[in-house]
């Protein structure tokens, strides 16, 4: 007998809340959670998988260009982006329901409501009008796009949220930031066709990435044709007839048919009654949590990009599923944050596990560089010019390897299996041991003989 409607309360059906309350539910545990936008979060709805199904789309461009090289001819191209939108309207549809469709056979009540915090063990929803209890609570409500208001016309840019809803596609586009989501989104617009300008504030682009990506990234995508405007940042944004006067703090101005902007995300903590409860929150709003996830208020628990620790999916589902076992299932988990893989879906995409080269060099010293810069073989009958970039970074006393980083086609594809090497403690005499794939573009990287540096 418990006094509690619920042992689990979840705000927030994406990424972490959702693998957090179908894991409880499998424990026994009696689960709710409520959603106020769509079950699946940013990842499914808004996020990774729209992206990566505009990354795929913008990739044809590419293809049919480079296919003539190879004997094709493929004839009049034309792109049609309300085709494309139906197509990932019906797939993030049917995801949306395989994800409500899991969380229901797991025995978890959806609540399509708002919620917010009323009480240690005390949840309000707000459409519905009611209070619940829980004996555990789970804050799961993401991030949000932050938007800088002290821009003159700020208003009239689109943010990540609206750019999947976009009911055209516009002949010239300025993407604003040097982080993720610029970059993907500069690359799929251009990719698309679309006359791009990606605008960032700083010296490069992609900061906190290995300076080699960072540079070979920003010269690949200038060869493409996309106008990369470094040290500049939105002034003021006009709206014209046909679109947008842009004025950068450069002085340029620049007209363009629309302007996203991708300046990061914010924590989504407000307005959820957390100050009055007595959860910590740090500056930004993020939700102060400990290595168990748990908030100020012991039977509170936070997970995700409300948290901001790494913002990306698969961390949120990490920490969701080792929030269940810790709390219901008596086998405390800490998530893990060293050598995490990620990739950038940008062209070409980026694979990155471990330190950069300025991290190793602070933390060691003397380190080993191992760097090829190379056109891959499939380039070469296309007549395209496109290097591809590997480098390891090898710590040389214990030969560990303590970072790789890969510029070029499914250089993600590479670095999620590498990352089980180098997570694995793996030396450059292992990689040095391990039989080329021949010919793969990804040989290089166990035959990279000549240090560098
Ligand atoms: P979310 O998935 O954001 O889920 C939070 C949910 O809570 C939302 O559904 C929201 O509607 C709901 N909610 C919020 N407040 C309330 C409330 N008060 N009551 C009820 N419900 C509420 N990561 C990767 O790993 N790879 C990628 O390629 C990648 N691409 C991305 C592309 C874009 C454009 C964006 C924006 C993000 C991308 N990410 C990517 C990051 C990834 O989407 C997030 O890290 C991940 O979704 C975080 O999961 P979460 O569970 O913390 O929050
Ligand atoms: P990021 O933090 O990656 O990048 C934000 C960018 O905006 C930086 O270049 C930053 O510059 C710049 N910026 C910040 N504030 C301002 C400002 N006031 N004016 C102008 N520029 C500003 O955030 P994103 O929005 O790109 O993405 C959010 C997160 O989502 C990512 O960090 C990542 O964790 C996740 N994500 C992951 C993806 C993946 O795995 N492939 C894809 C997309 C998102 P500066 O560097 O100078 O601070």
């Amino acid at each position: 007998m418990t006094d509690f409607d619920y042992d689990l309360f979840t705000i927030g059906a994406g990424s972490g809340g959702v693998r957090a309350s179908r894991m409880a539910a499998n424990f026994g545990a009696r689960v709710a959670v409520a959603e106020e936008y769509r079950v699946g979060g940013t990842c499914v709805i808004r996020g990774c998988v729209p992206k990566k199904l505009f990354v795929y789309a913008s990739h044809y461009s590419g293809h049919f260009k480079e296919a003539s090289g190879y004997g094709w001819d493929v004839g009049e191209r034309r792109f049609n982006w309300q085709t494309l939108m139906r197509n990932k309207d019906q797939e993030i549809d049917r995801l949306n329901g395989i994800y409500i469709r899991n969380l229901k056979n797991a025995g978890v009540e959806i609540i399509d409501s708002r919620a917010v915090v009323k009480g240690p063990h005390t949840v309000e929803l707000v459409q519905e009008g009611r209070e619940v209890t829980a004996k555990n609570i789970l804050i799961a409500t993401g991030g949000w796009p932050f938007r800088d208001h002290s821009v003159p016309g700020c208003e009239h840019a689109v943010t990540s949220n609206e750019v999947f809803e976009m009911p055209d596609l516009p002949d010239r586009i300025m993407v604003v930031g040097g982080g993720y989501i610029a970059v993907e989104f500069a690359s799929i617009f251009h990719g698309l066709g679309v006359e791009t300008c990606l605008v960032y504030r700083g010296e490069q682009i992609l900061r906190g990435f290995d300076d080699d990506l960072r540079n070979g990234l920003h010269e690949a995508m200038t060869r493409k044709g996309i106008d990369v405007e470094t040290q500049a940042n939105l002034k003021e944004i006009v709206k014209t007839d046909g679109g947008f006067d842009v004025t950068l703090t450069n002085g340029k101005v620049i007209s363009t048919g629309l302007v996203m902007t991708a300046i990061g995300r914010n924590p989504n903590s407000r307005g959820l009654g957390l100050e009055a409860v007595g959860v910590e929150c740090a500056a930004n709003g993020a939700i102060c949590v400990d290595e168990y996830s748990q908030t100020s208020v012991p039977s509170i628990y936070a997970v995700g990009d409300v948290t901001d620790r790494v913002n990306l999916t698969p961390v949120a589902i990490k920490e969701g599923a080792a929030f269940a076992q810790t709390v219901f299932n008596n086998n405390p988990i800490r998530p893990e944050y060293d050598l995490i893989p990620t990739a950038v879906f940008s062209q070409p995409e980026i694979g990155t596990i471990g330190m950069t080269e300025a991290e190793a060099r602070a933390q060691f010293g003397e380190v080993d560089i191992y760097r090829s810069t190379f056109n891959p073989m499939k380039n070469i009958l296309s007549e395209k010019h496109e290097p591809m970039m590997m480098k390891l970074i090898v710590e040389p006393k214990s030969d560990k390897i303590l970072g790789v980083h890969i510029m070029g086609p499914d250089s993600g594809e590479m670095i999620q299996c590498l990352g089980i090497a180098v997570k694995m403690g793996a030396t450059k005499a292992d990689f040095d041991a391990t039989m080329p794939v021949h010919p793969t573009a990804a040989e290089e990287l166990v035959t990279l003989s000549q240090k560098v540096s």
